[in-house]
């Protein structure tokens, strides 16, 4: 069945391709089983000199794979630039780490015990449509490092920039059924990955529906898996913050990527000693965002990926929020800023909205700000904003959250471990971390009895 590739600013067709049903899915998975002992067998300095190369040739291809990332997804390029830019060091790091994933020697009676990182065998990649490039290469990074190989399967909205990835990979010389990309429905050629008893692995990330979807299909063979789902973090400003700082970072703590991003702290929770003052000085730096043609060098946000998505935004929104920005007329699937103002039990709180809309909170003391950051299901990013230090401790360390960040919105960088507590899934990506979800320990005993 054919498959139409849309572009989110302009709603227009870009590509044409043909889907992988369950034939293909199991043709992919046998030529990954096919590829895998000669795989694992190489040399880790060769393995890591072909994840350098493929590094230097995202690097090389950077700005092709950036406009493929903008047309498809509808993010700003400049946005887009830097997400290549983080592929490429993922790259790096895991050709890196190949080197640098040791075992131990454990001293026990009668000789040496000792542990060895294995890999797994076939691993399925499955990846969402809002960083179709960087959630790939996040993936694919520790996969190949640890001497797996791989069938990665892009989200049917956006699978452009995986398939380009996929060309890389073997100009780079990582051998021909190591990686393996499959267009196709979640439903067919995802599902036929989770329930293959030749996928010794799934690594997901998407929505905590189709997560929990995959946990209760990969009972069936005792698959490992690592969830990476949604979120609903919360972005806590006490009274003591720096309320210009972080009033003028929160915008783009929901906004980027037009709000398409798990981490987006959604949930703005403020000290109602100041809340009065921050949401002016919100409104204001939420103004400033530049909304409009991804390609244009200076925006900040683009539309939504595509009519659905739209719909299931808009629906969050009841009555006049305290803002509303301006999008571009004409074609494109926009939807403006938004900040409306909420409790913690409205379901524009409850819910991942997976859009630009903010709920502005307020909260009495640090006591109710963890309560209130903790009261959701998720529990995958947020942000503390105060200058007391001992505070920021106290609050990060009673977060039910996976990434937290200080006075900063950030969540991902390549060296730190990423991922949630709670419903926001388990198993971690990125840093050394991730290694562990795409490995096993093996334990061999050495007796130094005569
Ligand atoms: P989704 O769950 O609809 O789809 C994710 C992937 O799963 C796609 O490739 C899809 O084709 C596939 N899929 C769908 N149904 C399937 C099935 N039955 N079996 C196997 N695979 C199936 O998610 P999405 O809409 O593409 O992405 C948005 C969601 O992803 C949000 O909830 C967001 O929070 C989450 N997300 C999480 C992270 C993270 O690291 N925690 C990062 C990005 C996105």
């Amino acid at each position: 069945m054919a498959l139409t590739v849309l572009n989110p600013a302009t709603e227009e067709p870009i590509a044409e391709l043909e889907q992988a049903g369950v034939e293909e899915a199991d043709a992919a998975v046998a030529r990954a089983k096919a590829a895998y002992p000669a795989w694992r067998a190489v040399a880790p300095a060769d393995r890591a000199r072909l994840l350098r190369r493929l590094a230097a040739l995202v690097e090389e291809n950077a700005e092709e794979l950036a406009r493929i990332e903008s047309r498809n997804v509808g993010k700003p390029i400049s946005g887009a630039r830097g997400e290549v830019g983080m592929v490429a060091q993922v790259f790096h790091f895991y050709a890196g780490a190949v080197d640098k994933h040791f075992g131990e020697t454990i001293p026990v009676a009668g000789g040496v015990a000792a542990t060895f990182r294995e890999p797994l065998g076939v691993v399925g990649l499955i990846v969402p449509w809002n960083f179709p490039l960087n959630i790939s290469s996040w993936k694919l990074g520790p996969s190949l490092a640890c001497g797996n190989t791989v069938v990665l399967k892009p989200a049917e909205l956006t699978p452009l920039s995986a398939l380009r990835l996929g060309e890389l990979v073997l100009e780079a010389g990582i051998p021909e059924g190591v990686v393996n990309i499959l267009v196709g429905k979640g439903s067919v050629v995802g599902q036929r990955l989770i329930e293959h008893p030749d996928v010794a692995k799934v690594g997901f990330t998407g929505s905590t529906e189709v997560g929990r979807m995959v946990m209760q299909g990969a009972a069936g063979t005792i698959k490992r898996v690592t969830l990476e789902l949604g979120g609903k973090s919360a972005n806590v400003i006490f009274d003591d913050a720096d309320l210009e700082r972080a009033a003028a970072a929160a915008p783009y703590s929901v906004f980027d990527n037009a709000g398409q991003d798990c981490c987006a702290r959604s949930r703005i929770l403020v000290q109602r000693s100041v809340y009065d003052r921050f949401l002016e000085l919100l409104v204001e730096a939420t103004r400033g965002v530049k909304v409009g043609d991804p390609s244009d060098e200076a925006t900040e946000m683009g539309p939504l990926v595509s009519a659905a998505h739209r719909e299931t935004v808009a629906s969050f929104v009841e009555g006049e929020p305290v803002f509303r920005g301006a999008v571009p007329e004409g074609p494109g699937y926009w939807y403006p800023c938004t900040l409306v103002e909420a409790t913690n039990d409205d379901r524009v709180a409850r819910e991942e909205v997976f859009g630009p809309v903010a709920a502005v909170i307020p909260f009495e003391d640090e006591a109710d700000a963890i309560r209130l950051s903790n009261d959701t299901p998720y529990g995958l990013s947020g942000s503390i904003w105060t200058r007391d230090g001992a505070r920021a401790l106290r609050v990060a360390r009673a977060t039910e959250a996976g990434v937290l960040s200080v006075n900063a919105n950030t969540s991902v960088r390549v060296q730190t471990p990423f991922g949630g507590f709670k419903q926001s899934g388990f198993g971690r990506e990125l840093g050394m971390h991730a290694l562990d979800g795409y490995s096993e320990v093996k334990s061999v005993f050495i007796s130094t009895e005569g």
